[in-house]
């Protein structure tokens, strides 16, 4: 049987261009529903625009224009730069429609009776000029840290402090330049710290429905069975707001983070209606359809946390698991409009680069993993280049035009293969398998891994055939799993091999020399069937070359089944037309030329595409060699924080207690207070330095060094041991 498969990417922001950044997960995501289509399974992939919220709304005031004119011209955009990078959603909508509205209100309504909803006064700074409450992002005003003026409302982009908005020095709104006013508002909370929201949650987030990096992510957010870490989510915000307003709640409108991901079940509703299929079978309670949500790491706490309680507590599904992915960087950093690497989909196209090269580089680089990729624009060029161009065309292109100037087109038969392959049945067996696949038929993997002796195959047309074939469950089975850059490798090792085969057989010389027609017409038969297969296992990656390819092979649309026979002697194929040109640096100069300061800065701060933005990271430089003897005078020791408190007249400190197994506990003054409520802090364990020197403070003695990693964003993380480490336990 066929599975029901529904698919969704992160909705991208209304306020904003498509960029390389997002098309890691829109073409992530592509990928595997064309191979899930491919393999005849009942895939749907939907999206939308995520329109609501105080960036549209004050964007198209801007413009002068209504908010639902920017977001119908931003939709039109958007639409055009999927389309234009193959990433063919079966529907793709706007969260500003009936459905989405439809859903958001029933969820409300739903959460509202299981006595989930709250409503609580809130102080917030007010604009008494545009008569609105001002999100952080749309205050600024002096970073009470380091006194940088014009800082944002939540954090300080020159110190990278995070406070409230609330703490900046002579704070103004970043909207009218006026002085805020604090006001008291009613807000409408979503109880996730409900018992029934947490304990759903601990069970969510441990069944298979998370990465592991994800699921240990969780772990740490909800802590440990004892705690309640959840806050309650305020959902509502006040008029004015472009958004769906609160059902018998005059003047609040849904927080547009409520209704972005209804705009899944708005969208697929939208498909629904009009391809007459049951909407219920994918979302009600109970339903045996399979929910899948691609997303940037970065979204995780909306989608795993708030996501799923809600669904849950309203009467729906929730997913069947998640697929977070890492950041796109750019020659090893943080895209960047003044370094020219800050690249719209637009100015990819605008260039005349084939889509298809970005397609295929970036699955070459992703791995089902929470990393993070990088375009390297140099290995960019080398690897199209030597791939696609130098491996997977050669081989037609050095091959079929003798088959259609000596034969009429006309192919020869094929031997039967020496061995039984897997039949379709056992490829969908295969790739039904639930867990996280790295494991599945690890023989055949395995096998396509080694670099065995390929001469032997070149030298017996069955067996190289049969090793073309005979890959097809496995490549399966790592589609999958999402691992493409693993696919693409043993692709290219078939190609690598078909290429070879080529090379031994000389056909431009048995040509030239007009002798063996027999050994001509095989050998380039062969090698068009050879394309044929490998054109399978790329098109979920590569689908306009595909078509291309099945055009001048003269066939139907190929499934991933039909990699298991040839085609037919007799077959006759279209004469070769070149499939596909080389990337020419010029190309990739001219486009980072183009993309240099050309773009506004973005405003919006809740939209995935913002968050990926600000949170990307180049790392500090890696510090000179060392020995394993200077290592080693180091002493890391786990430490158990028994107790931490605030320190009197201490900015940046919190006074430390730690166990580390001797007779005294030790007083470690660190410099974490922006970080960490101390409460939180007492009772988990730690890394620390145990013989540094003491050092005489202010505040007293600190006897030593808690670790913690940071970087240019905001944010410190102190480190965590695995279950079992005691204190007092050395780290080397
Ligand atoms: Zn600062």
């Amino acid at each position: 049987m066929p599975r029901k498969i529904l698919v969704t990417s992160a909705l991208p922001y209304a306020n904003g261009s498509i960029h390389l950044g997002h098309l890691v997960e829109y073409i992530q995501t592509d990928i595997w529903v064309r191979f899930q289509k491919m393999l005849g399974n009942t895939c749907y992939y939907v999206c939308a625009d995520d329109t609501h919220g105080t960036p549209v709304m004050l964007r198209a005031e801007k413009e002068g224009i209504t908010p639902e004119e920017l977001i119908d011209r931003v939709w039109h955009e958007h639409k055009a730069d999927f389309d234009g990078f193959h990433v063919t959603f079966d529907h793709y909508g706007s969260t500003n429609s009936a459905e989405t509205k439809e859903f958001a209100q029933a969820i409300y309504r739903n959460l509202k009776a299981a006595d989930l909803i709250e409503v609580r006064s809130v102080e917030q700074f007010y604009d008494p000029v545009k008569n609105m409450f001002l999100p952080d992002r749309f205050i600024k005003g002096e970073c009470p840290k380091c006194h940088a003026k014009d800082q944002y409302g939540d954090n300080c982009e020159a110190c990278g402090t995070t406070y409230a908005p609330t703490e900046l020095i002579n704070p103004y709104s970043a909207v009218s330049g006026a002085q805020p006013e604090r006001r008291n508002s009613d807000h409408y909370f979503f109880k996730l710290s409900d018992l029934r929201c947490q304990e759903f949650l601990r069970k969510w987030t441990r069944s298979d429905t998370l990465q592991s990096e994800a699921s240990n992510k969780m772990q740490e957010w909800l802590g440990s069975e004892s705690e309640n870490k959840l806050s309650d989510w305020d959902i509502s915000r006040d008029a004015p707001y472009f958004g769906f307003e609160i059902p018998d709640a005059p003047g609040k409108y849904f927080y547009v983070w409520l209704d972005a991901p209804v705009g899944y079940m708005g969208s697929f509703k939208q498909f629904c209606n009009a391809n007459n299929i049951n909407f219920d079978d994918y979302w009600k309670q109970g339903s045996d359809a399979e929910l899948y949500h691609f997303i940037g790491k970065d979204i995780l706490y909306f989608h795993a946390l708030f996501w799923p309680a809600m669904l849950q507590h309203a009467g729906f599904r929730t997913p069947t698991k998640l697929f977070a992915h890492g950041f796109l960087t750019v020659n090893g950093e943080k895209m960047s409009k003044s370094r020219g690497t800050f690249i719209t989909a637009d100015s990819y196209l605008k260039q005349g680069l084939n889509p298809e090269y970005l397609r295929y580089y970036y699955a070459a680089k992703l791995n089902g993993t929470m990393e993070d990729l990088d375009l390297s624009l140099e290995d960019f060029v080398a690897k199209v280049n030597s791939d696609l161009i130098g491996k997977y065309v050669n081989i037609a292109s050095r091959t079929a035009g003798f088959i259609t100037k000596h034969f009429g087109g006309a192919l020869m038969e094929m031997p039967e293969s020496v061995h039984p392959i897997y039949d379709q049945s056992s490829v969908i067996a295969l790739s039904n398998e639930e867990t996280d696949r790295a494991d599945i038929n690890p023989q055949s993997v395995n096998k396509l891994d080694a670099t065995r002796d390929e001469d032997h195959l070149i030298n017996n047309p069955q067996k190289l055939l049969h090793e073309f074939q005979s890959a097809s469950p496995a490549l399966a089975g790592i589609y999958e799993n999402r691992d493409f850059a693993k696919a693409l490798r043993l692709i290219m090792r078939l190609a690598d091999i078909a290429n070879k085969f080529v090379n031994e057989e000389k056909p431009w010389e048995l040509s030239k020399l007009g002798i063996q027609p027999e050994k001509l017409h095989f050998a380039c038969s062969l090698s068009i069937n050879l394309v044929r297969i490998l054109t399978i296992y790329l098109k979920p990656v590569l689908p306009k070359l595909a078509v291309q390819v099945e055009s001048f092979l003269n066939v139907t649309p190929l499934q991933w089944s039909d990699a298991l026979h040839t085609l037919p002697g007799g077959h006759t194929i279209n004469p070769y037309q070149h499939l596909m040109t080389r990337v020419d640096q010029k190309q990739i100069d001219a486009m980072i030329e183009a993309n240099k300061q050309t773009l506004e800065p973005a405003t919006d701060t809740h939209s995935p595409a913002r968050h990926a933005e600000a949170q990307q990271h180049a790392i500090a430089p890696i510090a000179e060699t060392i020995s394993i003897d200077e290592f080693s005078k180091v002493d890391l020791r786990v430490a158990k924080i028994v107790n931490a408190e605030h320190v009197e007249g201490a900015e940046k400190l919190l006074k430390l207690t730690l166990d580390i197994g001797e007779a005294q506990p030790r007083t470690v003054f660190a410099g974490i207070k922006s970080a960490y409520d101390p409460e939180k802090l007492k009772g988990r364990m730690t890394v620390m330095v145990a013989n540094l020197a003491p050092r005489k403070m202010k505040f007293g003695l600190s006897e030593g060094m808690v670790l913690a990693a940071s970087g240019d964003a905001p944010g410190l993380f102190i480190l965590s041991l695995d279950d079992g480490a005691q204190p007092g336990m050395r780290i080397k």
